[in-house]
């Protein structure tokens, strides 16, 4: 097995372009490394990302935010006006396994190591996230909910890895929040995942949102019925009880250990009402 450790981009992406074997990113390493110690995974070359500097810097910009694909979850937690800008997003990738874990583990990661249970994707793709993807064609941008094919399965070509991720513009009135469900206090998998981000405006009615469910189906999933269902209301009992149903019909999940496929249908309407109700205070708040 061949490590890297590039200092920019293109001798990244020229790395993992021109590798004959499985050529893999190391970003925290708290996957791939189990993987591999596992024997699940056996790579031929390691491209560690995090002395490329774009991969690290977390910026404003445009009026929204441009995060680093390699910036832990720790990192995030420490930015104060992104935690005032995303709380949701920032929380959910401080879901992630123990303190620890925090101190390595990236969203970036998180997103490309392909588990529909992953805890910050819902978080980026109700927050409306673009990926940022170079390649041996260059750059594109990516919805983060396109990013996740199914299990494993992401729609990265050979030689192409996420840089950064940019979180738009804010309007004032708006907040976002994920909440998860767990069967231990921590260091488990996600039985169900839920983020939701909406904005209001004066009168407290619901004018955009954006609906996530993770641990439901194949890949987490965007869910534009839930999000249809509130928008127009005040989030009051009726609306609630709109997107609990939307919610529900969006699933598809599995049976495991970790909950039946009716336990996590009805897990998903709860959790998405309560992220719901958090994030319609939170924007009340902005
Ligand atoms: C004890 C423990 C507890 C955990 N708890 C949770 C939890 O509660 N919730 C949860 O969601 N996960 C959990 N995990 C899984 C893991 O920590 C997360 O998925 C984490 O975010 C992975 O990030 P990483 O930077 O360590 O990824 P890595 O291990 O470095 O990489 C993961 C995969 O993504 C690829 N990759 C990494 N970065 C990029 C990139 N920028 N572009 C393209 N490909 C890339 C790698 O090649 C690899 O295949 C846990 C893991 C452990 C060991």
């Amino acid at each position: 097995m061949r490590y890297e450790a590039p200092e920019s981009l293109d001798t990244a992406v020229a790395l993992l372009a021109g590798a004959r074997g499985d050529a893999r990113v190391l970003a925290g390493g708290t996957d791939l490394l189990v993987q591999m110690r596992a024997d699940v995974l056996d790579p031929e070359l390691i491209v560690d990302i995090k002395n490329i500097p774009e991969t690290r810097a977390v910026a404003q910009e445009k009026g929204g935010w441009r995060v680093g694909a390699a910036v832990t979850g720790a990192e995030l937690k420490e930015n104060a006006a992104l935690r005032k800008a995303w709380p949701g997003v920032v929380e959910a990738a401080n879901l992630i396994g123990s303190t620890q874990i925090q101190g390595r583990a990236t969203m970036g990661g998180n997103l490309c190591n392909g588990s529909p249970a992953a805890d910050s994707v819902p978080a980026l793709i109700a927050a409306g996230a673009v990926a940022t993807v170079a390649g041996p064609k260059g750059r594109r941008d990516i919805p983060v909910e396109d990013v996740m094919l199914g299990p494993r399965r992401l729609s990265l070509a050979k030689g192409e890895f996420i840089v950064s991720f940019f979180l738009p513009p804010r309007p004032k009135g708006s907040g976002d929040a994920y909440l998860r469900f767990i069967p231990r206090t921590e260091m488990d998998i996600a039985v169900v995942g839920a983020g939701v981000n909406l904005t209001v405006d004066g009168k407290g009615v619901i004018t955009t949102a954006r609906v996530s469910l993770g641990a439901v189906a194949a890949k987490v999933l965007l869910v534009p019925a839930a999000a249809q269902a509130i928008v127009g209301s005040s989030l009051d009992r009726p609306a609630q009880d709109r997107l609990e149903a939307a919610a529900r019909a969006a699933c598809q999940p599995i049976d495991d250990k970790r909950g039946t496929v009716e336990f996590r249908t009805q897990v998903a309407g709860v959790l998405t009402r309560r992220a719901a109700l958090i994030a319609i205070e939170r924007a009340k708040e902005n």
